[in-house]
């Protein structure tokens, strides 16, 4: 962690010049428009004590303050490794709306421009962004996408595709195909001809991949052995599954990481990957703090991965953040001083997967909670579960509540989130950015020109 404490110090002197920048932008009458970040007064100031070969940008979809809090409440005293990396915050709202979402967040993240929600890689006018992916692909260096959900999902999709519609999956499957070396994720389906079942309406991308050199792997074994430096792997016929419930053949975020990174670092001219939490955000929307706890150790297990290989390689700078907030989460709530999210540690199954294990008449809701989730219900609460509309909403809710994990939405927020980095030129991700201001950063960090 020596390169961080370097960085911080530097970080102080730029916190200053940028509290002077903006007054002075104030008296022009420039307000509301404070232009790009003034790291870029930093440049004058002398060489860059090191070069950034590779980026590795890790997207924990939903992920706020109060997932950071309640995780390290949850992980009963050990500090998460993210901590110490925190570098300042990021505001998050899109072209047509306060509140955004992951689409509109991605696009920003990958190509630096607002647009509205549900558009990948697009202006809000429709004309294709170019990402950070695929400026780093142009300089001739690998790059890699890696996600829990499928490999075609807004996130993901917004550094490697352009179309103006999110849901449009099947167009999004050979753009990624086009523009990125390693995809490790889910979404087989949207790689398969309706023929063998698949989406696509008559091409096999995985076949055409396999074509280009690509090598096409569907198990955790397959990616261990992998070598190759073009990498198509695609672990689910859908999205993956929790990380609480994976099944042994399933890569976890972990090894995904590790395998894209295995992979991509062949190249000589470095590399950019993208590494996304997917499910984070899924657990928010359903109010499964459970499983936002879950994934988010999952993701917190490939960010070791990453800073263990960054460590090592000295010249990979590791950039942390997520897309918004979701689902409103707040540490402790119901009318009490109190959290206790270290309960969910004995959770062992989503809501959905406990939801599902209940009989027709929803008579054994106690025995399944006492089961999976650690908590003997009330009368009340079994009763709240035998007539809710949605019992797996109503069983998270109750196990949210046992937590203290409180809920203000089931979409999104459109608070801040919080800014991390590692490596060199992390003092480029200091302060208070817009999320529109990361790809120039990073582009800044490796020496690619933005225009
Ligand atoms: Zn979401």
């Amino acid at each position: 962690m020596k390169q961080w404490k370097r960085s911080m110090k530097g970080a102080a002197v730029i916190g200053l010049s940028t509290t002077l920048v903006f007054s002075a932008g104030a008296i022009n009458g420039k307000k509301g428009e404070p232009g790009p970040p003034d790291h870029a007064n930093g440049k004058g100031e002398g060489p860059k004590a090191e070069e950034v070969e590779n980026v590795i940008f890790m997207i924990p979809d939903g992920f706020s303050a109060s997932y950071a809090t309640n995780y390290r409440i949850y992980k009963d005293g050990e500090e998460p490794i993210w901590d110490d990396m925190l570098t300042g915050m990021i505001k998050t709202d899109s072209a047509d709306n306060h509140v955004t979402d992951s689409a509109a967040a991605g696009t920003a993240m990958s190509s630096g421009e607002k647009t509205d929600n549900g558009m990948i890689g697009m202006s809000p006018e429709g004309e294709s962004l170019e990402s950070i992916l695929q400026k780093s692909g142009k300089e001739g260096k690998a790059t890699g996408l890696v996600a829990t959900s499928t490999i075609t999902h807004a996130t993901p999709a917004v550094f490697g595709a352009s179309v103006d519609n999110r849901d449009d999956e099947v167009s999004i499957a050979p753009q990624l195909i086009d523009n990125v070396d390693v995809l490790l994720g889910g979404g087989r389906n949207n790689f398969l001809p309706e023929s063998e079942d698949g989406n696509q309406p008559e091409e096999n991308l995985i076949e055409q991949a396999e074509q280009d050199d690509y090598s096409y792997i569907e198990t955790k074994e397959e990616l261990e052995e992998a070598e190759s430096d073009k990498l198509l792997g695609l672990f689910a016929e859908e999205e993956m599954a929790p990380h609480m419930e994976r099944p042994d053949e399933e890569p976890s975020l972990a090894d995904m990481t590790d395998g894209a990174i295995d992979s991509l670092s062949q190249d000589e001219d470095g590399f950019f990957l993208m590494v996304e939490g997917s499910q984070i955000d899924w657990a928010g929307h359903a109010h499964d703090a459970a499983w936002a706890m879950s994934d988010t150790e999952a993701f917190e297990k490939s960010v070791e991965k990453a800073i263990e290989f960054a460590e090592e390689d000295g010249e990979t700078l590791v950039v942390i953040a997520g897309d918004h907030d979701t689902g409103g989460m707040s540490t402790g709530g119901y009318d009490e001083y109190k959290a206790n999210p270290e309960i969910l540690r004995d959770v062992s199954a989503t809501g959905d997967k406990m939801a599902a294990e209940l009989n027709d008449k929803r008579s054994n809701a106690a025995e399944v909670l006492e089961q999976y989730a650690d908590i003997s219900p009330s009368d009340k609460e079994i009763s709240r579960i035998e007539e809710a509309e949605d019992p797996a909403l109503e069983i998270n809710s109750i196990v949210s509540e046992h937590a203290y994990v409180g809920w203000s939405t089931s979409q999104h927020s459109g608070t801040d989130v919080q800014l991390y980095a590692y490596g060199p030129s992390s003092d480029l991700f200091n302060g208070l950015l817009d999320n529109t201001d990361l790809p120039k950063q990073m582009a800044e960090a490796m020496n690619i020109d933005w225009d």
